[in-house]
């Protein structure tokens, strides 16, 4: 996907097309969680901007866009006690960027995963 579409799920959710468990939102970011958990807290962060994925949004966001959604990471880990600095026992981020990574909706997201042990990141290949 190299073209932003309006019509993309996320979208919908930032414009309150579709319903979504809200968690956190602030000029720059809006943030809910996954309809498909894969942790016990599987939390979704995007940012308002129109970007397609992190390779997009690093490139193309303005500075205050990007340390906006930098910015909103511990926010929501210290809100959801999931980081260690709010007692909890840590978190993991994913973002996937393309279709190698399987990302299968095209408005940059980061994954935030937490409330059980995550293992190890991934299957090695050797
Ligand atoms: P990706 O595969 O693109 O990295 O992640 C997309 C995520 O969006 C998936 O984990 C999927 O469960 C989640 N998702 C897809 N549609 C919806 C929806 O309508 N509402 C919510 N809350 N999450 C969704």
């Amino acid at each position: 996907m190299t073209t932003y579409d309006n019509q993309n799920i996320f979208a919908k959710i930032l414009r309150g097309e579709i319903p979504c468990e809200k968690i956190y939102e602030d000029d720059y970011v809006f943030s809910f969680k996954d309809v498909n958990p894969q942790a016990p807290s599987h939390i979704l962060i995007i940012p308002k901007g129109a970007y397609l994925d992190i390779n997009d949004f690093s490139k193309n966001a303005t500075n205050e866009e990007i340390i906006g959604f930098n910015k909103s990471i511990p926010i929501v880990a210290d809100q959801l006690g999931i980081s260690e600095a709010a007692g909890g026992k840590g978190y993991r981020l994913i973002s996937n960027a393309g279709a190698e990574a399987h990302q299968t909706v095209a408005h940059f997201h980061v994954h935030l995963l937490a409330g059980r042990n995550l293992g190890p990141m991934l299957v090695s290949i050797k």
